[in-house]
């Protein structure tokens, strides 16, 4: 089979020398575990991080070995009472065509409910990441202007559609003028800036006549600058990502931040998605209701072929995927 291993550490935006393909045997599960067929694949932004050999929320990547991600992928063979063979399972598997994991690792998925790559989007972790960071920290309230970056991804179109559930008014960031349409014919978003073609500050401005109360940031960098000016008193701000600096060589400096916050009592929190592993099933439960009630749509890009993984990932920094972007390794 074939996996993928990094190979080199990153500098500014990664390559593809960085990685490499290397042919390896298919395991053998032992007692209490499975081989699992990889279906899909999970690219994510913060994989870049894991990448930098510096200490995070989550240890990097060790050089040589085998990158893992979100994985949707097939039972085999089991030698675990908790599996049997066809189940359809998730887990933090490897970026290789077969995996061998432990039963304690992984869990089944409800294919019924949503098609099986959902639990890498809307019902996975992207999803979860835009429930928690937006209610918990952002907590939008009828008629408040909600300002979300990166509005057309993962986890920002799941953002501004629950924003929308909870009555707020939604302005949504993005890069393209078919992620512009796509917030405004399909999300139903308010209001819409294309950072790449207008000025956001004066955009911005122009968007939230009532000023900002809430603002989820996924991007960093001047777009999270140009928000501050606009704070309303006491916004909220979770910090779920800033991608526009994942591949900086150098310390990023913008504006800083502390008199917005102050004249406008706000907050700004950062967050991750574990923060809230003890109510990942308040969150999934809530995201699969409203996706049944058809008040949750979702988009995904489905890239096909294992080899095309690293592209897929390498993509994410050119803005190439709507929605979450997926690897597509084998046939359900
Ligand atoms: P997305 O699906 O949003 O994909 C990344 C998108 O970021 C691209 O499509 C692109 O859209 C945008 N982008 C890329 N480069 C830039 C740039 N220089 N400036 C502005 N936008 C850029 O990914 P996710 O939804 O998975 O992740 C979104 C953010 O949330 C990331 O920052 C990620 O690290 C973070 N995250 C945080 C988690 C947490 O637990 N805190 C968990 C999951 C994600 P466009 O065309 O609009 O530029």
């Amino acid at each position: 089979q074939q996996q993928i291993k990094l190979v080199k550490r990153p500098v500014g935006t990664p390559v593809k020398e960085d990685f490499e393909f290397v042919q390896a045997p298919i395991g053998e599960p032992a007692e209490g575990e499975v081989l699992i067929r990889t279906i899909y694949i999970s690219v994510d932004p913060y994989l870049r991080g894991r990448m930098n050999d510096v200490k995070s929320y989550i240890p990097p990547f060790e050089l040589d070995s085998v990158i893992t991600s979100g994985v949707i992928g097939q039972v085999v063979k089991s030698k675990s009472a908790k599996f049997a063979e066809k189940d359809v399972v998730t887990g933090s598997l490897g970026w290789q065509e077969y995996s061998v994991a432990k039963d304690s690792s992984i869990r089944k998925i409800d294919t019924n409910l949503a098609p099986a790559s959902a639990y890498l989007s809307v019902l996975g972790m992207t999803g979860l990441t835009a429930y928690f960071g937006l209610l918990d920290i952002g907590q939008p309230k009828e008629g408040e202007t909600v300002v979300v970056s990166g509005a057309a991804g993962a986890v920002g179109s799941v953002v501004g559609q629950i924003a929308k559930i909870k009555g707020a008014r939604v302005v949504g960031i993005a890069g393209s003028d078919e992620k512009i349409k796509y917030l405004k014919n399909e999300l139903g978003l308010d209001a819409t800036v294309n950072y790449k073609t207008d000025d956001v500050k004066t955009a911005l401005a122009e968007k939230c006549p009532d000023g900002i109360d809430v603002y989820y940031e996924n991007v960093g960098g001047e777009i999270g600058d140009a928000v501050l000016p606009l704070l309303n008193k006491f916004a909220r701000i979770p910090v779920c990502g800033a991608i526009s600096a994942y591949n900086n060589e150098e310390a990023d400096i913008g504006l800083r931040v502390q008199s917005y916050l102050i004249k406008t009592s706000s907050v700004m929190k950062g967050f991750t998605v574990g923060d809230y592993a003890s109510r990942f099933k308040e969150g999934s439960q809530a995201l699969a209701k409203w996706l049944q009630e058809g008040k949750l749509q979702y988009e995904e890009t489905i890239t096909d072929g294992f080899d095309q993984t690293i592209d897929a990932f390498l993509d994410l920094f050119k803005g190439a995927n709507l929605g979450k972007a997926i690897v597509k390794v084998s046939e359900l």
